[in-house]
């Protein structure tokens, strides 16, 4: 049902700051960047192999990403998993007693289908399927 890791979703508090440790420390490339209004953030992607690093920026105070930082601090904040259906995979999930924070998918950064499973139910990982065309 799942293909790979699709991408790591890493919060961080200033991205422009955190851009130089993955680009200028670490080598990585700048793939692209997008504001994503539904989730308040500003996203970069960073592709290395045949996976990426998201880094998370939050463009509002009362936003997800904001609110993980406030509660944990800067860090990995979800793991995204690659599927082909993402519906089928929501109704997998149901069935098997999953809870989801997500029933439906949304759409998030680069036209991707996304719906979250609840930490609750993933042993304290915010786990996201991802969907792509
Ligand atoms: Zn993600």
């Amino acid at each position: 049902m799942t293909s790979k890791i699709d991408h790591i979703g890493i919060a961080v508090a200033n991205l422009d700051e955190a851009l130089k440790l993955y680009t200028e420390v670490l080598g990585l490339t700048v793939h692209g960047t997008e504001t994503v209004e539904e989730q308040k953030v500003k996203v970069a992607f960073l592709p290395i192999g045949d996976t990426e690093v998201e880094l998370l920026e939050s463009t509002d105070p009362e936003g997800p990403i904001a609110k993980f930082i406030e509660a944990k601090g800067q860090g990995i904040q979800h793991i995204a998993f690659r599927v082909s259906n993402i519906e089928e995979a929501l109704e997998a999930m149901k069935a098997k007693g999953i809870r989801r924070i997500d029933e439906k998918p949304r759409y998030g950064a680069g036209g991707a289908k996304i719906a979250f499973l609840h930490p609750k139910s993933t042993n304290g990982v915010l786990i996201e399927l991802c969907e792509r065309n």
